[in-house]
């Protein structure tokens, strides 16, 4: 589970320009707007990421809108602009005998806002997601302020792909049997289930089969009713990001990948190329996130991904400018 309310320290406090009753407050590579005066440099402070689902009890000032999730009466967490300071999240006190490094999503009934799932993509659950397999996930920048600093170090290489906003599938050959998840399901073969009918089009138990080993192609797949269209396709389509190999417990590495996925004829998210990470930092790797979509001129990127060559780590960088434009669906 993500951890969304999290004890942290507090490296930095700047004024706003123009306004006097709050200031920006920096934990970790996180800019949030908070109260002037309610935390002080080297002190704690809670801190709720984007897309938590805060309940009403909480923060009462956030729902004014009466809104439900889960039967949870409460807020989800967003990307703001507060007098042009962009603010992510929410700090609160630190709660009595909490100290640093605590999780407390559970304790504090916060949850992982998610849209709701059109019917289509919905599909009958054949299994949980195989623990086989990795579940896609990719860990923000903002949390990876130490990290970040020994890759730039170690002069490390990174291919760059755009991350497109649709819905995880993942298909993979295991033991000779093939199948086809959701981001958390293992899906039975249903007509009209969109990961089922993209995996057939796409043809993807044949590639897997032709090469003899247990593997799980990942990919995103975009469509008229996911996330709001925002490439504006036709028809359901996908695009691959990742190839896992199971026996080895690993992602194969771009070139690997681009290896196996060759005369496949498969759609793949852009590739926008390699780059070390010299001189790089989480704001500008937040600035290099915002531009345009290489699907669709004019529509915003979400962000861009980044996949070490040499080791099997990843991580992204979601654009703020993206993140501001979100419609609530
Ligand atoms: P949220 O947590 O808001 O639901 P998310 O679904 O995008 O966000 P994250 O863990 O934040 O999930 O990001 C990883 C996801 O991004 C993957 O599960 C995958 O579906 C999607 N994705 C889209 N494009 C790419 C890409 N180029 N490389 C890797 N993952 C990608
Ligand atoms: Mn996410
Ligand atoms: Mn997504």
């Amino acid at each position: 589970m993500r951890k969304l309310a999290t004890v942290r320290k507090v490296i930095d406090i700047a004024p706003i320009p123009g306004a006097d009753a709050i200031e920006c407050v920096t934990v970790d590579g996180w800019k949030v707007v908070a109260k002037k005066g309610e935390y002080q440099i080297g002190g704690n402070a809670l801190y709720l990421e984007v897309d938590s689902w805060v309940p009403e009890a909480l923060a009462p000032f956030l729902c004014k809108d009466k809104r439900e999730f889960n039967g949870v009466s409460g807020a989800r967490l967003r990307t703001i602009k507060l007098r042009g300071q962009i603010s992510q999240g929410l700090l609160l006190p630190v709660p009595e005998g909490a100290s640093e490094g605590d999780d407390l999503t559970g304790m504090l009934g916060i949850q992982k806002y998610e849209a709701p799932i059109p019917a289509d993509l919905q599909g009958i659950m054949k299994g949980p997601f195989p623990s086989f397999v990795r579940k896609t996930n990719q860990e923000r920048v903002q949390n990876l302020v130490a990290e970040l600093e020994e890759w730039v170090d170690a002069g490390l290489e990174w291919e760059v792909t755009e991350k497109l906003d649709g819905s995880s599938l993942t298909a993979y050959l295991f033991q000779g049997e093939f199948g086809v998840c959701s981001r958390n399901l293992d899906l039975l073969e249903t007509a009209g289930n969109s990961y089922w009918k993209l995996a057939r089009d796409n043809k993807l138990e044949e590639l897997l089969r032709a090469t003899g080993r247990n593997l799980a192609v990942q990919g995103e797949l975009v469509g008229p009713n996911v996330q709001g269209n925002p490439y504006g396709v036709g028809a359901p389509q996908l695009h691959v990001f990742d190839v896992y190999d199971i026996d080895q417990g690993r992602y194969l590495t771009s070139p690997e990948r681009m290896a196996l996925l060759d005369g496949a004829g498969l759609l793949h998210c852009p590739v926008l190329g390699t780059q070390n990470l010299a001189g790089a930092s989480v704001a500008s790797l937040l600035a290099s996130a915002e531009a345009k979509s290489a699907l669709k001129a004019g529509t915003e990127r979400e962000g861009l991904v980044f996949k070490c060559l040499s080791a099997d780590i990843s991580f992204k960088a979601i654009s703020n400018r993206f993140l501001l434009g979100e419609k609530e669906i």
